[in-house]
């Protein structure tokens, strides 16, 4: 074309980025890529190998190793092998060595970005801009965490070997946002990139060992989900830390459950992005573009149901269809183009059908008429209106760059569409009233909100989600801990044997029936009331003479479901002041104070321990008590300040309803030390107490009717947990699980949590010192009592 003519179409001509140097580099590996262990390569054998195609030509691209169960003990080997010494080196070498890495992405920035979009199929502008350097500033980032280590994570210890998965969406990105923080930690790592997208990594591997990282400290093994599931199933790994889809995520859950391997999570999304009528509607629609066509839609978080305010709803589209017919499909490298190819023709496939689906259930499809490549697997930008909020395309994750368009007439309603999904990643709101926004962003069901505005990340700034979004944070303060332990838990050791199994205790009832009638048995406490057990049954409760020292009720299915349902319907304590919580726990401790002879005369009757033991163990009660009333409003949330005009909040939130089986041990205060954390971060819960000693809780009745907790914050069904576990754990209201007791029971609460994906905390049959408020007490419980939003508010004009 000539000059003239540009100036007559007033279109952009081709600027390609050179691939020179990508395609250098595989030809230097075109014998096929081996795994990298232990600091090089592995040869690549014949027979093991396929081929990654260019997603925007069909055509291969080099050709890679399927891992196999030698490959991957290979890897954890080295990854073993290189801990300690790893973490030895002290938080400074490892800044040392994190700068590195950040510098030699820095240095190799042009070569990344053009492997990764020929790799991926992602337009060269987005790599360039977004990734490559999002990348290099979470090296810097946690260069920053390995160096502060010693100081700020002075209790806590490294996990270990991390077995890390990606996907095929950010390759590069995934991988730092795993391995950054795992590494500035003193962890070492096996990472397995997605089948799809390998050639990031391996080359990050590469220029990792040539920038001096020792040898064993990252481990990339390649495959297909066949690999990834031997590094989730290998006795060596200490935690799997897993992006990818929702269903996989599950298995990972199923499969680890009871390992004692620690486990985060980041799944899938279906992300609102909601515009209320008084927002700036062309900057809203630029949003959109950024929300929903960003990497063609194949972004966990991307806005992918757009939520109008009916008023403004045609004007919107009408606006939205002009700016879609703007957008520029084509090669990635070339640089002006806005969408590239999607990942596989399967994944084009997908993303066709679902299409279909929306069309067959009443939806219209608007397609721009702009011209799109031929071969690769692109798929044009797409709106789809008339969408029912029940149909599927408004449900199913369809990670393609496919919009679903709502529209809602008041803000409850918009809040009630956007919190009606199973996913909770991420959701957008856009208004230019910033009272509005701040209120809707609280009661989102989200784990990041962005306020006008959308996809913004940043390495200080933690990202996840909640639902079946999955949980964990990756990035800023709460990201590390994920990578980090408690010392005082590391110490933990085997319940003594000599404790009675729960299976006995229930076996027991049977023999109570023998016995003279106790005239008095506690009911369960449910809703703020005493109520009677649904099966009318009762449990003998032994003391440690063996004699009967009474019964309480034997709680059923029906009971827990009773008492979900009052837990669910206290959400008001979710939203009441921090003072309001501290005062309430104060107000208990006041009155357990009150009774503080005949809780210490129970525990001697049930436990045996001596009187000035179980004295000791009320005052150590009422004093978790206290510790909990002062941290109700002190464990707060943080302001961060990203790399641009505006600021996150990091907003501390409870988790919800929260289900709780307590151990036998030091039955009032592990009972205590349990619920006293979740009450002060704003959780209600459903506490199943020791079937062993369950008198200790059904006297704290007292202490609650006396106090001033609204009805339903605590439910108390009392029986056996090995009946009552699988109800809670299943129940889609519960959202998150502590079970405390035998390996059997933490291996049961983490198979069982699948359903909903909840959150859980297990103790693997270690007991805890309740008595020893270093491991009893304080921010651990509080961290995974609560859940951090983020909550993006830009400024300016
Ligand atoms: P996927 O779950 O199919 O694969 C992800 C990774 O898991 C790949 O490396 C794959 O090889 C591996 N894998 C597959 N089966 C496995 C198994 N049985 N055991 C262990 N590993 C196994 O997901 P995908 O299609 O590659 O990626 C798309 C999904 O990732 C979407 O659902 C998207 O929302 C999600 N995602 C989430 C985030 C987040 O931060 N929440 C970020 C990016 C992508």
């Amino acid at each position: 074309m000539s000059v003239s003519q540009y100036f007559d179409t007033m279109d952009y001509g081709p600027a390609p980025e050179s691939d020179t140097d990508a395609r250098a580099w595989l030809a230097r590996h075109s014998d096929g890529f081996g795994h990298f262990i232990n600091g090089a390569f592995t040869p690549a054998t014949a027979g093991s190998l396929f081929d990654t195609n260019e997603p925007a030509t069909g055509k291969p691209l080099a050709r890679i190793t399927q891992g196999t169960q030698a490959d991957v003990d290979a890897a954890v080997a080295a990854a073993r092998a290189a801990q300690e010494n790893w973490f030895a080196i002290g938080g400074h070498a490892r800044a040392r060595h994190l700068y590195a890495l950040a510098r030699m992405v820095q240095r190799h920035a042009r070569l990344f970005a053009v492997v990764e979009a020929l790799d991926n199929g992602k337009p060269i502008r987005e790599t360039r801009d977004i990734d490559v350097p999002l990348v290099a500033r979470h090296f810097y980032h946690h260069a920053g965490w390995a160096q502060l280590q010693e100081r700020e994570f002075a209790d806590q210890v490294p996990v270990g070997v991390i077995g890390q998965i990606v996907p095929w969406n950010f390759p590069l990105l995934m991988l730092a946002w795993k391995i950054a923080p795992a590494l500035a930690l003193g962890n070492t790592v096996v990472l397995k990139p997605a089948e799809f997208t390998p050639l990031s990594a391996l080359l990050f591997a590469e220029l990792a060992a040539q920038a001096g990282l020792p040898a064993g400290v990252l481990n990339v093994v390649t495959g297909d989900g066949a690999t990834g599931a031997a590094i989730v199933a290998h006795p060596d790994v200490n935690k799997i830390a897993f992006t990818g889809s929702t269903d996989v995520g599950r298995l990972i859950r199923e499969k680890t459950a009871g390992s004692g391997k620690s486990l985060t999570l980041e799944l899938g999304g279906k992300s609102p992005f909601i515009v209320f009528d008084d927002a700036d509607i062309d900057a809203a629609i630029e949003g959109v573009v950024d929300a929903i066509w960003f990497n063609q839609g194949q972004v966990c978080c991307a806005g992918a149901r757009l939520l109008v305010q009916e008023g403004i709803a045609q004007d919107f589209y009408a606006r939205l269809k002009r700016r879609m017919g703007m957008l520029r499909a084509g090669t990635p490298l070339d640089k002006t183009i806005d969408i590239g190819s999607l990942i596989a023709p399967s994944q084009h496939e997908r993303v066709r059908k679902l299409v279909e689906i929306g069309v067959k259930e009443g939806a219209t499809c608007y397609q721009p008429d702009i011209s799109m490549p031929v071969g690769g697997s692109y798929f044009p930008p797409t709106l789809l209106t008339n969408v029912h909020p029940a149909s599927t395309v408004a449900s199913e994750e369809i990670f393609g760059p496919v919009l679903v368009a709502m529209t809602f007439r008041t803000h409850d309603e918009a809040l009630a569409i956007a919190n009606n999904s199973r996913y909770g990643l991420a959701a957008s709101v856009w208004s230019e009233t910033i009272g509005l926004a701040l209120a809707v962003a609280p009661a989102l069901k989200a784990g990041v909100v962005w306020i006008n505005s959308t996809n913004l990340f940043d390495a200080g700034v933690g990202f996840g989600g909640v639902r079946e979004s999955g949980f964990g944070r990756e990035g800023g303060r709460e990201g590390c801990y994920e990578y980090l332990k408690p010392r005082a838990w590391a110490k933990r050791v085997a319940r003594s044997a000599a404790v009675k199994p729960v299976a006995a205790i229930v076996d027991s009832v049977a023999a109570s029936a023998r016995l003279p009638l106790v005239d008095r048995t506690a009911k369960l406490y449910v809703g703020g009331k005493q109520a009677r057990s649904d099966g009318e049954q009762s449990l003998g409760i032994f003391g440690a003479n063996g004699k009967l020292a009474g019964e309480v009720g034997l709680g059923n299915r029906k009971d827990i479901r009773n008492a979900v349902a009052a837990a669910h319907a206290a959400a008001s304590w979710s939203a009441t002041t921090p003072h309001r919580r501290a005062q309430a726990l104060y107000y208990l401790a006041e009155n357990l104070s009150a009774r503080a002879e005949e809780f210490a005369a129970r525990l001697v009757e049930l436990t045996g321990v001596s009187a000035d033991a179980a004295s000791n163990e009320v005052e150590q009660s009422i004093s978790r008590l206290f510790a909990y009333g002062a941290w109700a409003d002190k464990y707060e949330g943080a302001v961060h300040v990203p790399p641009m005009r505006g600021v996150a909040l990091a907003m501390v939130e409870p988790i919800g309803v929260v289900g709780v089986v307590c151990p036998d041990e030091s039955p009032l205060l592990a009972f205590v030390s349990l619920v006293a954390p979740l009450l002060a971060m704003g959780n209600r819960v459903v506490i199943v107490p020791s079937s062993r000693h369950a008198l200790i809780a059904t006297d704290f009745y007292q202490v609650l009717e006396t106090s001033d907790l609204p009805g339903g914050v605590i439910n108390i069904v009392t029986g056996a947990a090995a009946t009552l576990l699988p109800t809670l754990a299943e129940h889609d209201d519960v959202d998150a699980l502590w079970t405390f007791g035998d390996a059997a029971l933490s291996a049961t609460t983490e198979r069982l949590s699948t359903g909903n994906l909840k959150r859980t905390l297990v103790d693997y049959g270690l007991a805890t010192d309740w008595n020893d408020a270093l491991s009893a007490e304080g921010p651990a419980w509080l961290r995974h009592a609560t859940q951090i939003k983020n909550v993006w508010v830009p400024y300016g004009e």
